[in-house]
């Protein structure tokens, strides 16, 4: 199971003020900051510990809370809002060098106008309304990414919003500094999954770094009898076994080969600190079995994992992992892997060779051993199931040239109209919105990739929050779209991004 933690992570939140109001008003502010901040700290939807920080009043205050944010290595993000007018010069030197997240939440303390006992006093203390619009122009004068969430803050929606953002931050926070693994290069010719990876560790913060299979085959020649033993117990007590795989079964001995893959590889990561891997199925030498078993269960463990040398998908699969710690729904990564092209409901069918996560799995995979056709090597071992119905989205980064670019689309995910008893993988089907004709057609006028990372977790919300934490172009495929206006926006997002970068590549 995702074993991701999120609670060790912290936004910090803070109300901005000025001297002018005495300290008596100034105490109120604190008093109210202190019961807000609270009450996000407990509020269900939000993952992360909500520190209250102390009222900021002054130029050197704004600065110094932006400076110990940016050194804290737990914290993930600010969260400010003005109860009063916080002039917005004296933030200045401090946002424009805050390198962590920022959320203005435009709230109010009091939720209704107290009608019959208002006054002036009342007015100069509850002025959000206006002090929080004094505090937005400077952020868009700085051209500042950040979120806005207006509301009342017992409100459980905007609870959830915050919630969100702190979600994409917590994914954010989780690529600094990670390490992505790769074994051998890309999948020869495939254009789609290489990529400047310098460009990546440089806008992403993640660095990928490619290892000899030789070095995993080592690792998995290391394991032993016993541990394969307890590894397989392990299965015996998740899945349903196949008749093949069990004890006296013909091919019991591709199931030991595959728990024997997956501790190898287990035990390489863990040494190595890294937080997702690729593979490729020409570049296995030394290795019996193209990991199938390993690689889904590795995933189920919150690892980020791309097939072909996919390391964008890996990183991406692992940030999306992070941001769903805790939710309701799998992640997984996934491909768009064939059609259903009946008029009267067009579907996708999405599976892999044998990579997809059990984090989606409806009710308990069975574990199985069927040849794979290409690669050249012994059966692979995998786990096969559906994927139950209901919302999801699949999200995927290329690199554009001048530019990565994240394309998000939104899905419905629907039984198989009918059992699939010959298909030897895992697989979810899904209707796309609008609908395939524009869904496919605009994903594909995008470049999006036929890889992606899958869930049933997230919410465009949460992507479109990590995107402008990224600040990389998003681009979102859903009810709404239109084609003629997506080919449009396409072009003015060319526009856009070759001004602020140039149109080198
Ligand atoms: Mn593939």
């Amino acid at each position: 199971m995702n074993t991701i933690n999120l609670k060790q992570l912290e936004v910090w939140f803070v109300a901005g003020s000025q001297p002018l109001y005495g300290p008596e008003t100034l105490k109120q502010v604190a008093t109210n900051a202190q019961q807000i901040g609270q009450a996000l700290d407990r509020a269900s939807s939000i993952p992360v510990q909500v520190l209250v920080k102390p009222v900021v009043k002054t130029p050197a205050e704004a600065t110094g809370l932006c400076q110990a944010a940016n050194e804290n290595p737990d914290c993930i993000g600010i969260i400010t809002w003005c109860h009063t007018f916080s002039p917005s010069k004296m933030w200045i030197n401090g946002l424009k060098s805050l390198r962590k997240p920022l959320l203005h939440l435009h709230t109010q303390h009091n939720r209704d106008i107290p009608w019959a006992t208002i006054d002036m006093d009342f007015m100069n203390l509850n002025q959000a309304a206006h002090g929080d619009r004094e505090h937005g122009f400077i952020m868009s004068r700085l051209r500042m990414e950040r979120k806005v969430v207006v509301g009342y803050w017992q409100d459980l929606a905007v609870q959830r919003r915050i919630g969100n953002w702190c979600r994409a931050a917590a994914g954010w926070h989780d690529w600094q500094g990670a390490k992505f693994c790769r074994f051998g290069d890309n999948m020869r010719e495939v254009a789609v999954t290489d990529g400047d990876k310098v460009a990546a560790q440089m806008q992403f913060g993640y660095s990928v770094g490619t290892y000899g299979v030789g070095d995993l085959v080592k690792s998995v020649t290391a394991v032993t009898d016993r541990e394969i033993d307890r590894l397989i117990g392990e299965y015996e007590g998740l899945y349903t076994v196949a008749p093949k795989l069990r004890k006296t079964g013909a091919m019991r001995q591709s199931l030991r080969e595959a728990a024997r893959i997956e501790l190898g590889l287990r035990a390489f990561l863990s040494s190595g600190d890294f937080k997702g891997f690729t593979d490729c199925f020409e570049e296995l030498h030394g290795l019996a079995q193209l990991p199938g078993v390993a690689a889904q269960r590795l995933m189920a463990d919150g690892y980020g994992f791309g097939p072909e040398g996919d390391w964008k998908t890996s990183a991406l699969v692992r940030a999306m992992k992070v941001m769903a710690a805790g939710l309701k729904g799998g992640t997984s990564f996934m491909e768009d892997y064939t059609y259903h092209l009946d008029p009267k409901c067009n579907l996708v069918l999405g599976a892999h060779m044998l990579e997809i996560c059990p984090s989606i799995a409806k009710g308990k995979p069975s574990i199985e051993v069927h040849p794979l056709g290409i690669g050249g090597k012994a059966d692979p071992v995998r786990l096969v199931f559906d994927t139950p119905a209901g919302p999801a989205i699949n999200a995927s980064i290329m690199d554009m040239g001048n530019r990565f670019r994240l394309l998000l689309s939104e899905v419905e995910v629907v039984p198989p109209e009918k059992p699939l008893p010959r298909l030897p993988v895992a697989r979810a089907v899904w209707m796309p919105k609008p609908d395939l004709a524009t869904s496919a057609a605009a994903w594909i006028y995008a470049g999006g990739a036929h890889h992606t990372s899958f869930s049933q977790a997230l919410t465009t919300e949460i992507i479109e929050d990590f995107a402008a934490m990224a600040d990389v172009e998003l681009v979102v495929i859903d009810a709404d779209t239109r084609l003629r206006q997506f080919k449009q926006e396409l072009k003015w997002n060319e526009v856009y991004y070759g001004l602020r970068r140039g149109f080198s590549g």
